[in-house]
Formats: structure tokens, sequence, C-alpha cells
């Protein structure tokens, strides 16, 4: 078990594209402790997804995984984990629907982010076969938040001005409405 850093907005890395990873590389035994690191620090923040960036290593990587009853979001679905190496998304629906989102490289504030509610993630997975998965409603947020730090983007970026809160003010003054109980 590795617990990894978590780099903070401000770090360069989080703002570089990351580098899209060979067949080879995938099934390497050093990806396989890089997703095992990933995986551990994910946990042990108690986060839902986590990208290579945010430990530190640029590289076109996502992990996301919901267990139930969540510390950060308790309300959400549980989501199997899944690794997704050189994600590309593909917008199926263009509705927008707004969550509150957190990041741990963003510690302490929450924002309210609109972003499409379906899309379409091909990847490749831990043995570098192709995939697709279609994700929906909450989980295409976390889809897209994740797959956004490997092109060096983070969610204050996609944030109205006025929609960003420090987690004590959002829990003394939000109360979730059925729209955003994912907050
Ligand atoms: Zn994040």
């Amino acid at each position: 078990m590795a617990v990894k850093k978590v780099i903070r907005m401000g770090h360069p890395t989080l703002r570089q594209v990351a580098k899209e990873f060979t067949k080879e590389e995938i099934l390497s035994e050093e990806t396989k402790q890089l997703i095992q690191d990933m995986h551990d620090t994910m946990m042990a923040e108690s986060g839902i997804g986590i990208a290579a960036p945010q430990i530190n290593v640029p590289k076109s990587v996502a992990i996301i995984g919901i267990e139930n009853d969540n510390e950060r979001y308790p309300d959400a679905d549980p989501y199997e984990l899944i690794t997704v190496f050189n994600p590309k998304i593909t917008v199926l629906d263009n509705e927008e629907q707004a969550f509150f989102e957190g990041c741990l490289s963003v510690p302490g504030l929450r924002g309210l982010v609109k972003r499409p509610r379906k899309v379409k993630i091909e990847y490749l997975d831990m043995e570098a076969n192709k995939q697709e998965i279609i994700a929906e409603d909450f989980v295409a947020t976390v889809f897209q938040h994740e797959i956004d730090h490997l092109i060096g983007k983070l969610y204050v970026d996609r944030v109205a001005p006025g929609d960003l809160y420090y987690n004590e003010e959002f829990d003394e003054f939000m109360v979730p409405d059925d729209e955003d109980e994912e907050a």
C-alpha cells in the first residue's frame, strides 16, 4: 500500500496535457504499481475518482469508483471501480446538469459545475483492450471531471463566479435540493 501525496492547484503538473500510454506501457509492472498507488491514495482520501497527474504523474489514466456511503459524497450511488487509459469523451446528450464538485487537488472547496448529462468514454482497459462505456447523470460528471485532469483542466475553471464555497459554509448555508443532492 502506497498512499502518495496529492498535488494541489498551482502545481504545474496539474496544467499539463497528460501523455498517452502505449499498449506495452499499460501492461508493464510499473503501470500496475501506478494504478495501485492511485487506488490507495484515492481510498485514503475518500475520493470517488483520481487522475495520475494528481499524484504528479503526467500520464493519461484515471480511476473512478464510488463505494457505498462515501464520506465526501454520501448520497452518490455506488459505482464499480474502473480504470481508463487514454480516455476520449464524446458528448451524447448536450443537456446540461449541475452538480457540486470537489477535488482532492483543491481541498476545502466545493463548486457548482454545469456539464453535459450523458457521455461516451472510449478507453483502453488494464489489458490494453479497447473498451467503451456510457455514463449518465452524476457519474457522467465524475468522468468529465477526471478526464479534465488529463487535459490540464480543473473544475474551478468551469465554476461560474459566485458558485464556489468553502466546505463549512457549504454545509451551513446550502441546503441541497433534489437537483444537486450529490453536493
Ligand atoms: Zn479533481
